[in-house]
């Protein structure tokens, strides 16, 4: 930090210790012009000059020869001036390297500037000075160190901010630049060009986010979706405030934006495995088709429908004959096979998306049937006991037809409230007792 004092022959050196020696020299005096460098063009136009980059800035054209001199890259120069609007100084900040200020910096560029204008005023300045700078030096220290230290957090968080004072231009971090894939060089962030950043589809709920924002006078928070400069899409979630003056004018907006990418990512493979979980829990882990568990839900469920809407339910109940002695003769693995052949078989006469063909527990099978008559349900068994039979699967031990059969019973009700659903299981069951007895490969009606 320097401060030049403004005498008739331009502008001299006045406090500032750690301003390199020759460089001092030089400047001793600075002419006031629209191009002497930051604090000769900011004493002249009598207002702040930022020059962010010494090497590109036509305003330090002339004293560019001397920059390896002073090593400086950056100068933000802020003229003090007094109540008759009289140049009294300016007050100097240098950078090593080429940086753009912070609104919070400007702020406090401004503030320095008072106090020193206060003391000028004065008259018994010098030592007031120095002390004034120490002071403004160790703030910019902490200022700094601070600075780093959130350019740190912003970086392990995925976290980047902006700043925007409403018109022209906003000022990015680093991390921002990073979530967007995006160089500082090679991008001036602006409120058009942050927008054009967003998908395609996102960017009408932003502009509204944003826009609701400055006329309810509230912050917005929003999730969106934005397309960084190689085409990844990325989802990030911002918070947003905007500032504004005694008059109602908005002065300043300021946000965070968090890359939640990943974290997305994560719920949504979460959200399917949690899908894939919930759809195995009602599936037969041998056949692949409902279990007892899904048959259970369903038929409550459409007992209550069937009673709300007075229709029949009709259930088959289907068991394999003779399952025992196939096991004990072909072994528990060809066991298996028959009852995955079986299951299939009795899945592909199951049409309607109303109907459901479920493994009930063994060798058992049910197939649950709506809005069908005891006739029309003894119709489907009796094709499913014949689908079974024409597998011609062999078991040596059934006699005497010597493939697998099956024998099914059947019930058909209209339910009533008063009527447990557990009677269409119960009447079904000692349909099948009696297709038992009566000789197997058999379907019986309940009466
Ligand atoms: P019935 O004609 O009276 O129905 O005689 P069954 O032998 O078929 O009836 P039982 O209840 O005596 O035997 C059923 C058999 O089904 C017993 C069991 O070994 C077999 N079983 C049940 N679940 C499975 C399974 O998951 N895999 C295999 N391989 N066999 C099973
Ligand atoms: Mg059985
Ligand atoms: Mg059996």
């Amino acid at each position: 930090v320097a401060i030049l004092r403004h005498t008739n022959e331009g502008l001299r050196p006045l406090a500032g210790n750690r301003i390199p020696k020759n460089w001092a020299k030089l400047i001793n005096p600075l002419p006031l012009g629209p191009n002497h460098g930051s604090c000769g063009t900011a004493g002249f136009l009598k207002q702040r000059v930022i020059v962010e980059n010494i090497l590109e800035d036509p305003l330090w054209a002339d004293y560019r020869e001397y920059q390896p001199i002073h090593g400086f890259m950056a100068c933000w120069s802020q003229p003090i001036i007094n109540n008759r609007n009289e140049l009294l100084g300016t007050l100097a900040i240098y950078f090593k390297n080429s940086r753009k200020p912070k609104h919070q910096e400007l702020e406090i560029m401004q503030a320095l500037a008072n106090s020193v204008r206060t003391l000028v005023e004065r008259k018994n300045y010098e030592q007031q000075l120095n002390c004034a700078i120490e002071k403004a030096e160790l703030r910019a220290h902490e200022l700094n160190t601070s600075l780093k230290r959130l350019k740190k957090v912003e970086e392990i968080a995925h976290l980047g901010s902006w700043e925007w004072n409403m018109q022209s231009e906003m000022a990015w971090t680093d991390e921002l630049y990073r979530i967007f894939g995006l160089e500082p060089q090679e991008f001036t962030p602006t409120y058009d060009a942050f927008i054009e950043c967003i998908h395609p589809d996102d960017r009408e709920k932003v502009k509204l986010a944003v826009t609701m924002s400055l006329s309810q006078k509230r912050p917005f928070s929003i999730e969106y979706r934005i397309t960084c400069k190689d085409g990844t899409e990325k989802v990030v979630h911002e918070h947003g405030n905007v500032e504004f003056d005694s008059l109602g004018k908005p002065t300043h907006a300021h946000g965070i934006m968090h890359d939640i990418t990943e974290r997305k990512e994560y719920e949504k493979n979460l959200h399917n495995l949690t899908s894939k979980l919930e759809s195995l829990s009602y599936q037969d882990g041998l056949t692949d088709i409902p279990n007892r568990r899904m048959f259970d839900i369903t038929l409550n469920q459409e007992w209550k429908r069937s009673c709300r809407e007075q229709q029949p339910l009709s259930l088959i109940m289907i068991d394999i004959d003779y399952f025992k002695q196939y096991n004990d003769h072909y072994g528990h693995q060809s066991g298996d096979d028959c009852l995955k052949t079986v299951a299939l078989s009795i899945a592909k006469l199951v049409n309607r998306s109303s109907d459901l063909c479920a493994r009930y527990g063994g060798e058992e099978f049910v197939l649950l049937l709506p809005n069908i008559n005891l006739e029309q349900a003894t119709q489907v068994a009796e094709k499913c006991r014949e689908s079974i039979f024409r597998l011609n699967i062999p078991h040596a031990a059934q006699c005497p037809c010597s493939v697998i059969t099956v024998s099914a019973g059947v019930f058909t009700i209209t339910p009533d409230k008063e009527t447990p659903s557990s009677l269409l299981v119960k009447n079904a069951d000692k349909a099948l007792y009696l297709a038992k007895n009566n000789g197997r490969n058999l379907v019986m009606p309940f009466c």
